[in-house]
């Protein structure tokens, strides 16, 4: 067993689920768990993000660790077709011995990897190194790229830099108008909350989500606004805003002529958003399109206010026009003077736990450790000369994943795919198709602590450790490094993901430049970011242990890191922020006479992602046992539904079955699935896989959708 780092008792990590990455301390009890190894308690921690509090899933997270599915031991799929416990020798040796046929066949691309946002900086890095340097493939992305991809890559347009929140959330609290568009983060991340007190104090809060979610609840009794606009429409209630800045002069003209270009092209792409036309579109009357532009400028600072910050979330990046969104949102708060000063900001909230650090350190397919891009030749020599490699031996930029798992099996495509961190055949979009793809391959492994759905259908399943059996980083929300610490020994056979991308690499030729320790692991990602977009050069273990967390870049070992980014100009090649017109063209799959109603689906309080882990807690799986369909109740009059009836939901994509649940709460025009069920109630048996083209985000969000009654069917 490798050494524990800090006190075995009491020790001081953050919880294994979302970004907001809440402080926890883990406590060993005396009393031994079912799998023998103590058990441990789970309080909050004070923190930043948290200031103590933790909502269900951190409480309750302890218990994924002793789930009675939990993998202990390599399995390997018999010629019966079951998967069997077998040797760590010889899994490993199956697994090389599989890629080493699949790229005789295929070439260098016949293997993918397929990594998540939930795995340490360390695993993603040794992940996108291990795919590049032993493989010498192109193919590997994340699902954070179903995550995250639109927001970063409008930042990285308009901005030049993705870093999440270019601010500490405590920020917030100074701000008198918050909007905050296609969030449900009192759902998602309930410690969020506070740090929207102050604001609703204010009545500043403005939400927009097409149903009335915890968050929109937030805005009762005076504390701000909900828009609930036509499911797929957010960008044109961003474009009249946008058009009301600037028709009405709101705009900080000092700012937007030093500090953006662009105005004129924007200012033509908007002319014909006023808010009446928009009204038609989105449903969100002209009049209060109007306010809402005049709140965020009245708090803005140019005008006097305290300060003001434009938030997104999944709700309108999730989108095939999701780049455009976010483009657009960013536009609004440049056009304000929000972005890169002080007391204002504009960021989109990230999801997964370490999606922020899993596309800074090399998982997407485009970009290399540090934030580098994978086709730039300055970029390549930095990264190829930490790995020891000519750059020429470098691959060069992969696919977005929808379009990688689409390649899966097929006659030129990848014959063997190893997954870390995701269960795709719940969280992609058009789950069927996946499915068809992953049948087809020749060789399937899998990286993960329990049977979920991708597991099952593995060849090869590799145990590995939870959060709190491992060492490492995992860069939150706001751009802050963090430390996760080893609470407890791992059960049976499992092994850290280090270890076994050791292993394969020395099977597959490369005995070394795979350490297996964390720290040593962080060591050489921070060298590999260095002078890049993300630098960590700066950070290391012991540092962040002696010194606590630290906001990248911290380009060296004196530099106290960076919370707020883009005070002095942006990371462009003039220093200033582009302001980019852009064109809404609706939802791909927009309604039709045998689809008549808007799908939206989305997250739980209770549960996480593909609910792999979440729905293996018995109370947060008894508070929301099997997925549901959330009808209004004037279309379940009309459609003759009462709440309970099992429904029958048909989309180009598929079909589903779930109980209705009728509420008030949703649009009569859009009906609502939560995504993290697995079978006939999966959500993503319905969505669909239009992407966006600039950031490979499928349309998650809006399908059209036939609803009946199964009793009608
Ligand atoms: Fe905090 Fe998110 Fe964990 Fe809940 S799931 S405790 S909000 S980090």
């Amino acid at each position: 067993a490798l050494p524990l780092h800090v006190d075995p008792v009491a020790v001081e990590t953050h919880c294994p689920y979302c970004a907001l990455q809440c402080a926890q301390t883990l406590t060993s009890l005396d009393a031994p768990g079912p799998d023998g190894l103590p058990l441990l308690s789970v309080e909050g921690r004070e923190f930043p993000t948290n200031r103590g509090g933790l909502c269900r899933k951190g409480w309750t997270s302890a218990e994924v660790l002793t789930a009675p599915d939990r993998i202990t031991a390599p399995l390997l799929r018999d010629p019966a077709g079951e998967l069997v416990p077998t040797t760590w020798d010889t899994a490993l040796d199956r697994v090389a011995a599989g890629f080493r046929r699949a790229q005789e066949r295929r070439g260098r691309d016949g293997v993918a990897v397929f990594g998540g946002g939930g795995l340490t900086n360390e695993k993603a890095y040794a992940l996108g190194k291990f795919t590049r340097v032993v493989l010498g493939s192109r193919l590997i992305d994340y699902n954070g790229r179903f995550c995250m991809s639109a927001a970063a890559t409008a930042l990285n347009r308009s901005l030049g830099l993705d870093r999440g929140l270019p601010f500490p959330l405590q920020d917030l609290a100074g701000a008198d108008c918050v909007l905050l568009l296609g969030s449900n983060l009192a759902a998602t991340m309930p410690p969020f909350v506070q740090h929207l007190e102050q604001v609703r104090s204010r009545g500043g809060l403005v939400v927009m989500d097409p149903r009335e979610t915890a968050t929109a609840a937030l805005t009762a009794e005076g504390a701000g606004v909900h828009l609930a606009p036509v499911p797929g429409t957010d960008l044109v209630v961003l474009l009249a805003l946008v058009h009301v800045v600037l028709a009405e002069d709101l705009l900080d003209h000092a700012y937007v002529a030093e500090r953006t270009t662009g105005l004129e092209d924007l200012r033509a792409g908007v002319a014909a958003w006023w808010p009446e036309r928009a009204e038609g579109v989105c449903g969100i009357s002209a009049q209060r399109i109007r306010e809402i532009a005049r709140l965020l400028a009245d708090a803005s600072p140019s005008r006097g206010g305290r300060g003001a910050y434009v938030l997104t979330g999944r709700g309108v990046e999730q989108s095939s026009q999701g780049t455009a969104t976010v483009t657009a949102a960013i536009d609004l708060a440049l056009l304000l003077g929000l972005v890169g000063t002080h007391g204002s900001g504009c960021g989109p909230l990230t999801g997964q736990g370490n999606g922020q650090g899993g596309r800074e350190h090399g998982l997407k397919a485009d970009q290399l450790p540090g934030y580098r891009r994978i086709s730039d030749p300055a970029d390549r020599a930095h990264v190829a000369a930490v790995w020891g490699i000519d750059p020429a031996a470098l691959p060069g930029p992969g696919v977005p994943a929808l379009e990688l798992l689409g390649m899966l099996g097929t006659p030129d495509g990848p014959a063997a795919l190893l997954v870390a961190g995701s269960n795709v055949v719940v969280s992609a979009p058009h789950v069927t198709a996946v499915r068809e793809r992953l049948a087809a391959l020749d060789l399937l492994v899998v990286l993960d602590t329990v049977p979920s759905g991708t597991a099952q259908l593995a060849d090869v399943v590799l145990p590995i450790l939870q959060w709190a059996e491992e060492e490492g980083t995992m860069t939150n929300l706001e751009g802050r490094v963090i430390r996760r610490r080893r609470a407890r020994e791992a059960p049976g056979e499992a092994r850290d993901e280090l270890w076994i991308l050791q292993q394969l690499a020395a099977r597959l030729g490369h005995p070394d430049g795979f350490p297996a320790e964390a720290s040593a692991m962080f060591d050489e990602l921070a060298r590999a970011s260095a002078g890049g977009r993300a630098d960590y050069a700066g950070l290391s273990h012991e540092r962040l242990d002696r010194e606590g967390p630290m906001h990248w870049p911290c380009p060296d070992a004196d530099h106290p890191g960076t919370p707020r980014v883009m005070l002095d100009g942006f990371p462009t090649p003039d220093g200033r922020a582009r302001l980019i017109p852009v064109v809404p063209h609706g939802p791909a799959d927009d309604l039709r006479p045998d689809a008549p109603l808007y799908l939206v689906t989305g997250r739980l309080l209770e549960q996480y992602q593909s609910g792999a882990q979440t729905r293996r807690v018995p109370s947060l799986l008894a508070a929301r046992p099997t997925s549901f369909v959330e009808v209004h109740p004037l279309l379940a009059d009309r459609l003759g539904i009462e709440d309970g009836d099992e429904l029958q939901l048909r989309t180009l994509r598929g079909e589903a079955r779930a109980p209705a649940h009728v509420t008030g709460t949703i649009r009569p025009d859009t009906v609502f699935m939560p995504f993290h069920y697995s079978g006939s109630g999966s959500a993503n048996l319905l969505t669909s896989d239009a992407t966006d083209p600039l950031s490979g985000m499928p349309d998650f969000k809006v399908t059209a959708v036939d609803v009946i009654a199964v009793d009608a069917t």
